[in-house]
């Protein structure tokens, strides 16, 4: 059914398509297990001869509604959630790479993925290079080896909000023989759907709009099926070679463009069991189920907001896509659903990084909390919170100017976050 409908029919009806006389909303199957009459079944269900639940750690009815659901808005084949985004990012990555290879990443990235790949990837023997998204196909080429497997970057990066030439990137990935994946959080598939500009993979931190109201961490990572791991040899070997763990099972062979997302669910997750609870996927499904009202609602407000800031004497500099003067308003607006990115605005004022700070303490509507893309209007200073183990010339060279301040848009009525802000600035 999924293929027929807008985004928005999918967003309240898609996943979850109950038979005759079952449950019209999405249960929570809240079981670690199911039950069988035949040992002979169950012990098909750990060969995967036979499709079916058998233990949550690997696949639960509820979550995977959700997955289908998220599969759909991204018009992906398969899609797997996870408990967090870090572990979606993560699997995404060593799902296709193990010790000894490496893969490229734009650096303009989120930063705990930053230290995901850099330090604790690093500790697993897999290396990355990052590279500036805005430099030329030739530039970003140089940073791939024999020994890559993978091209990384988010639409819209968190927090520096650069917008990601997304046809560009699949272009390099694609020339030096590796999937594109991508971190499309920010613009989510209401704004931009990756896989329509070649990328291959796309994953989410759905805590953020997906969820939408900061009630439950999560993650996902969909296929779009595309990638033929089977094109260069036994490069992608955990994919196309027999996998032990399985009696000697080839996911490409076995799985067709299930591949990707069943080696995920079948080793990644058995192994390292990053399973979401069926509560909290059902939380993230009455997210999703507005996420198309709610999305446009963020932009509108990031709109005025930007536009506000943008005529204040106070500010020194604001950053948002939807604006004429910005770097990345042509991209924009060819890649996003009606040119627009995400809530989310970054601004510095005159003064630095103290003002920042003390024009934040003011804030009454906005609160400062450790999130974005939430309901509720909210702001955080990455340099002294979520960037704060980096110097200011990392924090440079990742993009993040010290006085920056994230400004994420909720869903209030414009006039009061324009109030809140008003008086905030009044008073520095
Ligand atoms: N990707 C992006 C763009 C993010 O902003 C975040 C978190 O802020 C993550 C991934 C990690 O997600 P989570 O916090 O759900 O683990």
């Amino acid at each position: 059914m999924e293929k027929k409908f807008s985004e928005d029919t999918l967003c309240v009806q898609g996943g979850w398509q109950p038979k005759n006389g079952e449950p019209r909303v999405l249960p929570i199957y809240q079981s670690t297990t199911f039950k069988y009459d035949t040992s002979e079944q169950m012990a098909n269900l750990f060969d995967l001869k036979e499709n079916g639940y058998f233990y949550t750690r690997l696949q639960n009815p509820t979550n995977d509604a959700v997955a289908g659901k998220i599969a759909a808005l991204e018009g992906g084949v398969a899609a797997m959630l996870t408990s967090s985004g870090q572990a979606a990012t993560f699997y995404s990555i060593f799902n296709i790479c193990e010790a000894g290879d490496h893969f490229v990443s734009a650096s303009a990235i989120y930063g705990g993925t930053f230290n995901l790949f850099a330090v604790t990837m690093k500790k697993l023997g897999i290396e990355v290079s990052f590279v500036d998204q805005d430099a030329s196909e030739e530039e970003i080429a140089k940073a791939f080896r024999p020994n890559t497997k993978a091209l990384f970057a988010e639409t819209i990066a968190n927090p520096v909000l650069s917008v990601l030439d997304i046809e560009k990137f699949a272009r390099i990935a694609h020339t030096n023989g590796v999937p594109l994946v991508i971190d499309n959080t920010f613009a989510t598939p209401i704004n931009c759907r990756p896989f329509e500009f070649g990328a291959d993979i796309v994953i989410h931190s759905t805590t953020k709009y997906m969820d939408g109201h900061a009630s439950a961490v999560g993650g996902c990572i969909v296929d779009s099926g595309n990638f033929d791991w089977e094109a260069y040899g036994n490069k992608f070997a955990g994919l196309t070679e027999p996998d032990p763990s399985y009696h000697g099972l080839a996911y490409t062979k076995s799985f067709g463009k299930g591949a990707y997302i069943t080696k995920a669910t079948v080793q990644l997750m058995r192994d390292f069991g990053s399973i979401p609870s069926p509560q909290n996927a059902f939380l993230l499904n009455l997210g999703l189920e507005t996420l198309h009202l709610r999305v446009p609602r963020h932009c509108e407000n990031a709109q005025k907001v930007a536009e506000y800031l943008e005529k204040n004497p106070k500010v020194a500099w604001v950053n948002y896509s939807g604006l004429p003067s910005n770097k990345y308003y042509a991209l924009a607006q060819k890649q996003f659903r009606n040119g627009q990115s995400c809530g989310v605005v970054t601004f510095g004022l005159k003064g630095g990084r103290d003002t920042s700070i003390k024009f934040m303490d003011n804030l009454e509507l906005a609160a400062i909390v450790t999130h974005v893309a939430d309901a509720r209007t909210c702001v955080l200073h990455p340099a002294s919170h979520t960037h704060r183990q980096l110097s200011d010339e990392q924090l440079i060279a990742a993009g993040v100017r010290p006085d920056l301040i994230r400004f994420s848009v909720g869903i209030e009525g414009a006039n009061d976050i324009l109030a809140d802000l008003e008086q905030a600035l009044g008073k520095i």
